[in-house]
């Protein structure tokens, strides 16, 4: 694990922007203006590679899921770019758009809900071969979902193609979920929270089968989780996202050994660790995740920063490199001032912090 397998990325992300209409509150009504733009994601930039695992972490309303929808196909950015196999997915034709979208699938958090009760295992694998018209002959989309199913680890196949979601463990249906997936022969994979609904016991089945869908059959997995502890031991990167930034991203052994940004550290701080010798207290973040709407200016996450001074008030930081690719933005980063050029007094439309650095309503 953590080589990353080849040069050419699956998919790559460059300066995307999601941004939506707000609603107008009342003091806006009062005041006569107009609704403040939510700003789901504002200049994400990341790659993918092949046979590799990435782990978006955040809490929710961190940009994660807007971001998993870009990578789909769902949602196109207002600034930026997203590419997929060398292709701009805002060139394509809707044709072209339609073709590409075989090649991303996504893994849905919930099993029980995500597969039709009404459906066999059979026919719910053979659905995406149908619905995107990729397997000609019955024997073909036979051969296509017995495949798909044993690489899911659904084996012996036989025993499952006639079954019934209810006849199923949580588990399995998950596995069945990711079969269909795989039926299309994806490129990159989305999972999200892939097994936030699992008992505790199979979630390591899952993520396992996540990690040998890359190391096997060098497959892009994106795997979006609010939870740290989920993808320590198999994710290559970790992206963490704060109100829809990645603050930090980089190698996941580098992030979770020597986290930058104090949203990593605070999300470290609660992933538990085996040895009673090294644990450590965990840091409870004080406040909410501010609207989306109303970004504060300066650093972010300033609002809630253990360690924000004078400067986070004002300064919006980019990501600084910290050594290789491990990147982080804040700072406190060793060298930022050097960098400190990039760094923009804000201008983002942001909310100006109030006396305590709250953003004002
Ligand atoms: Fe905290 Fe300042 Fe770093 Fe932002 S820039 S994370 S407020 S120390």
């Amino acid at each position: 694990m953590a080589e990353r397998r080849t040069a050419e990325p699956v998919a790559l992300v460059r300066d995307a922007a999601v941004t939506f209409a707000g609603r107008q509150s009342l003091l806006d009504v009062i005041r006569l203006r107009p609704a403040p733009p939510i700003r789901a994601v504002d200049g994400v930039s990341f790659d993918v590679n092949a046979g590799e695992v990435l782990a978006m972490v955040g809490e929710s309303g961190s940009g994660k899921t807007t971001t998993a929808n870009l990578l789909l196909g769902l949602l196109s950015p207002s600034d930026g770019r997203v590419m997929l196999e060398g292709r701009d997915l805002g060139q394509l034709s809707r044709r072209e758009l339609a073709r590409m979208r075989r090649r991303v699938q996504m893994i849905f958090q919930d099993p029980y809900e995500s597969l039709n009760p009404r459906m066999r295992v059979f026919d719910i694998v053979a659905e995406p071969l149908r619905v995107h018209r990729v397997a000609g002959s019955a024997a073909e989309v036979h051969t296509r979902v017995r495949e798909a199913l044993a690489e899911a680890g659904m084996t012996p196949v036989d025993a499952y193609l006639r079954r019934l979601p209810f006849e199923l463990s949580g588990g399995q249906r998950q596995r069945v979920a990711i079969a269909a997936a795989l039926a299309l022969r994806p490129r990159l994979l989305v999972a999200d929270e892939p097994v936030s609904m699992l008992d505790v016991s199979i979630r390591a089945e899952i993520l396992n089968l996540l990690r040998a869908l890359a190391d096997d059959h060098g497959i892009a997995v994106v795997m979006i989780t609010h939870d740290l502890s989920t993808v320590t031991a198999y994710a290559d990167r970790i992206a963490v996202m704060y109100l829809g930034r990645i603050v930090e991203i980089g190698d996941a052994r580098t992030v979770l050994d020597d986290p930058q940004h104090p949203y990593t550290r605070a999300l470290r701080s609660v992933v538990p660790v085996p040895n009673p010798a090294a644990r450590r207290a965990p840091q409870v973040l004080s406040g909410e995740m501010p609207d989306p709407s109303r970004i504060p200016r300066g650093c972010r996450f300033h609002p809630r920063c253990p360690l924000a001074f004078d400067r986070c008030l004002v300064v919006d930081p980019p990501l600084f490199t910290v050594s290789g690719e491990h990147q982080a933005a804040c700072l406190l980063v060793p060298g930022a001032d050097a960098g400190d050029e990039s760094a923009a007094e804000t201008e983002t439309g942001a909310e100006g912090p109030g006396p305590a650095g709250q953003a004002t309503p």
